[in-house]
């Protein structure tokens, strides 16, 4: 009860004269970090709570401050449930139903009506298909009205009770905090229905699964882990609820040779060390098909080419990347007793010369530690 004697005015840290605006406004804000559920298990917070409401219901309600200003606590008399009984739960209520969301009860009766769930799927596309945009078919799993019985869940010709678990009304209260708040009855599924005997096919669930085709664009140049949603396309609303949406994450499977760098597509072509040292010309695959490419003389191992314009769409038609080669040199990782003379040979016969990145090491080397 200690809490209940408090002044209201100090208990939401308002003046005597504040504007009812600035006790919502208080209010709002202290409700906020003492309610229930951002304290779970806190009985101090719970009583907080419950004080912080006891004083707004009081000092919002015009006639109720006004006797509250003239005669303080005596006004509401000393009744044995005291604090909790002076709560105006539908003043409590307007501010949550905007605060809170709908965990609580009040608004119960305006959520009759229940939103479809959205739906979540993976479209698979190649990386061919990523970069020229594609139109693919989806298989989307939905509940429909069950045919057999119409959508009621009872049998044909048989009788359809009220639940008794809910008394009809769909939802079942429960307490949270000093707060009763509502969830979908189980036993009915949110129907508020009972059936003598259930439809054979939905089992009295009134819907059944089913599946739908669904044609998706895939604009050219997605990436992968994209989402697409489509509102509306996914499970329909109930009792005028709206549909929720089909939201679809696009996957692309990985590439045997190309790898994605924004608008770029990279391949890595292996080459002979002899195919480096004299030239070669290569087979490149691109996404419009081979093309032949001449690697000069002399490439290095890691050089990458740029072909121009021979990269993916940037999404939005803003223009198209690149192709990029780049170039391995491939070192045999096995030789012959043959090969091992001959390379022996030619590297007796290169000595310093020929590799001048490598002397120029060496001689940095030398000048860092003497
Ligand atoms: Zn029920
Ligand atoms: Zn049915």
């Amino acid at each position: 009860m200690a809490p209940a004697s408090r002044d209201y005015y100090e208990s939401l840290g308002v003046g005597r004269n504040a504007s009812s605006d600035e006790i919502k406004q208080a209010y709002r804000q202290l409700a906020k970090q003492w309610h229930p559920d951002r304290n779970p298990g806190d009985a101090a917070a719970e009583e907080q709570f419950k004080s912080l409401s006891e004083a707004y219901s009081v000092l919002i309600d015009p006639e109720k401050r006004r006797r509250y200003d003239r005669m303080g606590h005596t006004a509401f008399g000393e009744g044995q449930g005291g604090g909790a009984e002076r709560i105006d739960f539908r003043a409590v209520g307007e501010i949550f139903e905007g605060l809170m969301g709908e965990v609580f009860g009040f608004a119960s009766a305006t959520r009759r009506a229940r939103q479809g769930a959205d739906i979540e799927l993976d479209l698979e596309i190649t990386f061919e298909e990523s970069a020229s945009g594609t139109e693919k078919s989806l298989t989307v799993p939905r509940l429909v009205p069950c045919t057999p019985c119409g959508g009621v869940g009872a049998a044909p010709g048989t009788k359809v009770d009220r639940c008794t678990v809910c008394n009809g009304s769909g939802e079942v209260r429960f307490q949270r905090g000093f707060f009763s708040a509502s969830r979908p009855c189980s036993a009915c599924g949110g129907s508020g229905q009972r059936f003598e005997t259930p439809c054979a096919t939905c089992e009295g669930r009134t819907v059944v699964p089913s599946t739908e085709e669904v044609r998706v664009k895939v604009p050219a140049g997605v990436e992968d882990g994209a989402v697409r949603s489509i509102r509306g396309g996914g499970e329909k609303g109930r009792g005028g609820g709206t549909a929720g949406d089909l939201h679809v994450r696009v996957r692309v499977l990985p590439h045997p040779l190309y790898k994605r760098e924004g608008a770029d597509v990279k391949v890595t072509i292996p080459v002979s060390f002899p195919q480096a040292v004299l030239g070669t010309q290569v087979e490149i695959p691109t996404l419009e098909g081979r093309v032949k490419m001449k690697i000069p003389p002399g490439t290095q191992s890691g050089k990458i080419f740029r072909l121009r314009g021979k990269g993916i769409d940037v999404l939005g038609g803003a223009g198209k990347g690149d192709q990029l080669v780049q170039v391995v040199v491939e070192i045999p990782e096995t030789i012959d007793k043959k090969q091992r003379r001959l390379i022996e040979e030619l590297a007796l016969e290169f000595g310093e010369d020929g590799h001048p990145q490598q002397r120029s090491f060496l001689d940095k080397l030398r000048d860092l530690f003497g």
